[in-house]
């Protein structure tokens, strides 16, 4: 199984919070910008709801 996941990004402000609750799927680049893999397998759900709860944004989603 597999989570489908959405940041949007004209919400998001490049803070960086998730960064730390889910490390394998966002990260930011050189630019400060965020990245993230939008599939992930079902063992990072935990992680990305963890950064849904600390984005200050609420910008993250998981699409199911
Ligand atoms: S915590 Fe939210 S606002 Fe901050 S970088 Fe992640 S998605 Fe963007």
């Amino acid at each position: 199984m597999t989570i489908k996941i959405n940041v949007d990004m004209a919400k998001c402000q490049h803070y960086g919070q998730c960064v730390f609750e889910a490390p394998n799927i966002f990260k930011l680049n050189n630019d400060d910008k965020l990245e993230y893999t939008a599939e992930a397998d079902e063992s990072e759900r935990a992680n990305v709801e963890a950064a849904i709860d600390v984005c200050p944004m609420q910008a993250i989603f998981i699409v199911d």
